[in-house]
């Protein structure tokens, strides 16, 4: 099962209209093959339950599709998608896209792409 959770705060911003985001949602929904997508429209300031670090999404998700944390991994690019996986102790993957950023920490492994992080969670036994 593979489910985005995502952090759109320029929808909150004004800057992306939220129709627009949801057709791009539903393209990637559909390309990918996705089980479903969560976003979180907002921004620091809304104070909202969603927004990556906060597990509102995750936890939603995980209700919905009754999903066993323990057979599962969060993987990001973000440090706010680590800390995030962190908050349930579930497994994470850190995609190091060497963004000018602080990196997390707290990961369970780095891998270089996407791919890699799909053949590493393919190949392990858990
Ligand atoms: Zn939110």
């Amino acid at each position: 099962m593979t489910i985005v959770i995502t952090n759109q705060p320029d929808i909150s911003k004004g800057i992306l209209d939220i129709q627009e985001v949801n057709k791009m949602n539903n393209f990637l929904i559909n390309y990918l093959g996705l089980d479903d997508l969560f976003m979180c429209p907002h921004q620091d300031s809304d104070n909202c339950k969603c927004r990556k670090p906060k597990t509102g999404m995750l936890l939603t998700s995980i209700k919905k599709f009754n999903i066993d944390i323990s057979k599962s991994y969060v993987i990001g690019d973000r440090k706010t998608d680590i800390l995030m996986a962190n908050k349930i102790k579930c497994k994470s993957i850190f995609i190091n896209r060497k963004y000018s950023e602080e990196s997390p920490k707290t990961q369970s492994i780095t891998m270089p792409s996407f791919y890699k992080a799909a053949q590493y969670i393919a190949l392990s036994k858990d």
